[in-house]
């Protein structure tokens, strides 16, 4: 491992800036449950396998209630993670430009990073259906929200009851949905992401298992356009071919070792 730190520390003081591309991974770190792990969502409900939390809704609309409020209760629990934290370490010392991520518990704000780019949204985001109007949300707004659901949700029976029925409408009178990105539906940001990806001189590749398109595709963008990609994941995953290196570990344990070692090494502002 210390031999691949050395050449992570070595790429990225070479210069330029580095971007990090996050998934699930991260968050489950953070008591976030994932869709894909064995016991969750896509295990317990089959149909919704497609589409994401919105998919598992749409199948089983009844269950609408349960789901979202197991949800929101871990949400409301997690804690931004070390790994978190350290991309922020990254922002500071001047040596990453931006957080791409796939999550949408809005994590890597909280922690305090100042560029996210959400591709699958924000739970912490309203979206109007009628006049298009995207309204950021505090902490305490979404989980008073949240604790809300039980008693708005007795009587569900359709996907537009679960959409319409949770958020309060906006101003011009429209329904309002939660900002997350659902089956069929385009992924967010792509444009910005792409930009950042195709001019950093580095990519970390955080939690993310590389099976998602279109953000499985950002690290070949990155690779075409010559940057140093480090992965850092417990198990190797789909990029790893892609990667110059592998970090194997949880990203609560590795992203601090990299900035410990970067700091070691004079690498980027103190
Ligand atoms: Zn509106």
């Amino acid at each position: 491992m210390s031999n691949l730190m050395d050449k992570a520390v070595e790429a990225i003081g070479k210069g330029g800036y580095g971007t990090a591309l996050t998934g699930a991974g991260i968050s489950a770190e953070s008591g976030i449950p994932t869709y894909r792990d064995p016991g969750n969502l896509y295990d317990q409900y089959d149909q919704g396998k497609q589409g994401g939390m919105l998919g598992v809704l749409m199948t089983n609309p009844e269950k609408a209630p349960e789901i979202l409020s197991t949800f929101f209760n871990k949400l409301q629990e997690a804690k931004p993670n070390t790994g978190h934290i350290g991309l922020v370490e990254l922002e500071k010392m001047g040596l990453l430009k931006s957080v791409i991520t796939q999550n949408v518990d809005g994590l890597h704000r909280l922690a305090g990073n100042s560029k996210v780019l959400e591709l699958h949204g924000s739970i912490y985001r309203m979206l109007c259906t009628v006049c298009g109007i995207k309204k950021q949300m505090e902490q305490n707004d979404l989980f008073a929200i949240a604790d809300e659901i039980p008693n708005k949700l007795g009587t569900i029976t359709s996907i537009t009851e679960i959409m319409t029925g949770i958020l309060p409408p906006c101003s011009c009178g429209g329904p309002q949905r939660f900002d997350f990105v659902s089956f069929g539906e385009s992924v967010q940001e792509l444009n910005e992401a792409v930009l950042d990806v195709t001019s950093c001189s580095w990519m970390l590749i955080v939690g993310t298992s590389g099976v998602v398109h279109p953000a499985a595709t950002l690290p070949t963008y990155a690779k075409n356009n010559d940057a140093f990609l480090i992965e850092i994941n417990p198990k190797e995953s789909d990029l790893t071919s892609q990667c110059d290196i592998f970090l194997k570990g949880s990203a609560g344990q590795v992203v601090p070792e990299l900035v410990n070692a970067l700091k070691k090494a004079g690498v980027g502002n103190k």
